[in-house]
């Protein structure tokens, strides 16, 4: 073990004085043997001799506190033994004091020894004490370390958490919506290489992509229906968590070509009043890539997004019983005006054709007088229904009780009256029995265009109107517009 600066000081400190004691040491004891010899010869009894024996301590001292057994086995016998044999040579008695001075003197040196020692124990009890003292503190310091770091995380969670609630409450648009969801999942799990969101459409109950966003941040994927693991899913309403595709013995990957390159995924359910009706899933094409605070993270988004999609959902099935007519499904009128605006600022802009239908049934009143309002309802969503599938890509509203509009993007004044002469045809052609008895159902129509009878929108509703009202005129069960 490499000794520190200070301790290697102190044991060369320890060698220069052991080297000093042994040579003062040595020199008294030769000093002292010589001067008792000489005195011994001269028949003297030196006082002079005290001081040499005097000087005994000096090495003693020097090396009690470090080699005591050197002093108490060696330097003090010898210097008993020279006290003595000084004593008998000189025949002095009084040299022989010298002898319980020195032990009375050692006896002082060893009660100081016990004294600093019992000090030096005390000392290290208390040492000890506060180590362990110190250790306490350490650990507490460290569990307390902790759980601020897991408060802290709790905290930027829930924190999290809560401004995703906000941010997916911003808009109501359902696809918007969704797309929010992926950014934001991309952005707070940061693992795999793509996450989707798939919707399942209530009539077929198959799964069709909404969002996507692969980690680089792009809105591409290759799939966009469900595959197994979305139908799991969906069908268990639980969330699933695969760590290695080829290794899963729930799914059979055989069947499913594309998977082949999924090596791990993450997937929760989004909820729609306790009902499934979408998928959130995140994929990677390495195995192993997702832990089980992942999915907890995901079930807590997607818990989140459940909600805000169903808000979505009903704001959306709101908003259409706003613009749709209860009896028909048609649009509203007012609907119908507000897409009319549009489609004219879209043709200013773009210069194209667009055709206006104003249509009015022939003789509704008395209808409804012979058979009844249920029989007159009973036409007018019959009409609606003909209405719809004859102009599928045009709007069609209930424009007032028995009068119909339509309006045709993208088409001209012939293209128009084509669609309303189908129309008076197939109304012709109906064939509605009532009580056994056939009811014919016939409508004029008046037909303007944008830009060949007028360019302003409201002065095109009036043409129509006008033209509606010449073909009543003119006998009913016809169009009129102009070329
Ligand atoms: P014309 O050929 O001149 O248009 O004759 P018409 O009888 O159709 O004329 P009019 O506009 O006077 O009559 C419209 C009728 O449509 C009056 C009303 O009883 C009926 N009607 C309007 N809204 C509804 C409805 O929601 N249900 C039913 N059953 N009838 C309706
Ligand atoms: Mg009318
Ligand atoms: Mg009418």
């Amino acid at each position: 073990m490499a000794l520190s600066k200070s301790e290697l000081f102190e044991k060369r400190l320890r060698q220069v004085l052991l080297l000093i004691a042994c040579f003062t040491f040595t020199l008294i004891t030769y000093v002292s043997i010589s001067s008792f010899a000489a005195a011994a010869k001269a028949g003297r009894s030196d006082g002079f001799l005290i001081l040499i024996l005097f000087s005994y301590f000096f090495p003693i001292v020097l090396l009690w506190s470090s080699f005591r057994i050197l002093c108490m086995t060696f330097l003090v016998p010898v210097s008993l033994i020279v006290i003595t044999l000084g004593s008998v040579a000189t025949r002095n008695m009084n040299i022989l004091l010298m002898i319980p001075l020195e032990v009375f003197f050692c006896g002082l040196l060893f009660y100081h020894d016990q004294k600093n020692n019992a000090t030096l124990i005390h000392a290290d009890v208390e040492l000890e004490k506060m180590t362990s003292k110190k250790n306490d503190l350490e650990i507490a310091y460290q569990e307390r370390g902790m759980s601020i770091s897991v408060s802290f995380e709790k905290y930027t969670s829930y924190y999290n958490l809560r401004s995703l609630a906000n941010d997916f409450s911003t808009t109501f648009s359902l696809s918007n919506l969704c797309q929010l969801v992926v950014t934001k999942i991309v952005h707070l799990i940061q693992k795999g290489d793509l996450c989707m969101l798939l919707m399942s459409e209530a009539e077929t109950g198959s799964l069709s992509l909404m969002a996507s966003r692969s980690s680089s941040g792009a809105q591409t994927a290759k799939t966009k229906v469900g595959d197994l693991f979305d139908f799991w899913v969906l069908r268990n309403r639980q969330s699933l968590i695969v760590q290695d595709t080829q290794k899963d013995f729930r799914f059979d990957l055989k069947k499913e070509l594309d998977l082949s390159s999924v090596r791990s995924l993450i997937g929760s359910p989004l909820l729609h009043e306790g009902k499934p009706i979408g998928v959130i899933r995140i994929q990677s094409l390495r195995p192993s890539i997702f832990s089980t605070d992942d999915l907890r993270v995901l079930d807590a988004i997607s818990t989140l997004a459940s909600a805000a999609i169903s808000n979505a959902i009903l704001f959306q099935k709101t908003e259409e019983l706003a613009i749709r007519d209860s009896l028909t499904g048609l649009y509203v009128q007012r609907h119908f005006l507000e897409r009319l605006r549009e489609e004219h600022r879209r043709s200013l802009l773009t210069n194209g054709p667009f055709a206006l239908l104003m249509s009015d049934l022939d003789h509704f009143k008395a209808c409804n007088d012979r058979y009844g309002h249920g029989v007159g309802d009973l036409i007018l969503r019959e009409v609606a229904q003909i209405l719809s599938e004859v102009a599928k890509d045009g709007i069609v509203a209930r424009y007032g009780g028995e009068e119909f509009s339509i309006l045709l993007p993208n088409s001209d004044v012939v293209a128009g009256a084509k669609v309303a002469q189908t129309i008076c045809e197939l109304l012709v052609a109906k064939q509605l029995v009532i009580r056994r008895e056939h009811i014919p159902i016939t409508i004029s129509i008046g037909v303007s265009a944008f830009p060949s009878d007028t360019l302003d929108a409201e002065e095109l509703i009036r043409i129509a109107d006008k033209r509606l009202y010449e073909a009543k005129h003119s006998g009913r069960n016809q169009i009129c517009f102009s070329e």
